[in-house]
Order: structure tokens, then C-alpha cells, then sequence
């Protein structure tokens, strides 16, 4: 089985087999990765894996899965970033539709 070298943040280079490295290509290139439990301190270690790192983790035997990002998730948005108190309105709304909800029930059931 070959070994597979990589990095920790915390413990530096450690060695592993490619059962151990998981690979996950994505659609949307930029956001391919690959992800093993750190051997040394057990932290999962996640990173960036354009195409050079794939062929090479693939041709030590990792076996890539195929992930797709929804398309909404790279649309781009446009607007102001929310906030806090955007979230509490929304927070705030959702349990006023609960009350309507609430209220629709008696009526439908009462
Ligand atoms: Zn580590």
C-alpha cells in the first residue's frame, strides 16, 4: 500500500495510507478537497486540492468521490451582508407564522 505524506498545522509532516486520505472532487473545481484524521494529534486536517494534488493522490491509490455544489450556492449576491438584527426579524417573523399556522389549525379542527 503506498504511503501518503502530508501535513498536519499542528504536528507537521505525517505519513499515512491512501485508505486513511480522502478525496472529495467537486464540480465546481475550487472547492475539491482532501481530508484525513491527523495521525499524530487525531484533528481533521481538510485542504484545497486543485488538479495536480488529485492525479497525485489518486495515482497513490486514494479513491476519489464526486461531490456536486447547488447551483444556488454560487450564484452571486447582490445586497447588503445580514446582520444580527436581520436575523432576529426573521427569527421574530417565523413565530408569527407559527401563531397563524396555530390559528388556521383551530379554525380547520375547532
Ligand atoms: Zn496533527
Amino acid at each position: 500500500m503506498t504511503t501518503i505524506k502530508a501535513s498536519c498545522p499542528t504536528c507537521g509532516e505525517v505519513e499515512m495510507t491512501s485508505n486513511d486520505v480522502m478525496l472529495m472532487v467537486c464540480n465546481h473545481a475550487p472547492l475539491s478537497y482532501y481530508a484525513f484524521d491527523c495521525p499524530s494529534c487525531a484533528d481533521e486536517v481538510r485542504k484545497p486540492a486543485d488538479d495536480h494534488v488529485i492525479s497525485l493522490l489518486m495515482s497513490g491509490g486514494v479513491r476519489a468521490q464526486v461531490w456536486e455544489v447547488p447551483a444556488e450556492a454560487l450564484e452571486p449576491k447582490a445586497g447588503p451582508t445580514l446582520t444580527y438584527d436581520d436575523l432576529l426579524d426573521f427569527a421574530l417573523l417565523l413565530s408569527h407564522e407559527d401563531d397563524i399556522a396555530a390559528r388556521i389549525s383551530e379554525a380547520i379542527t375547532g
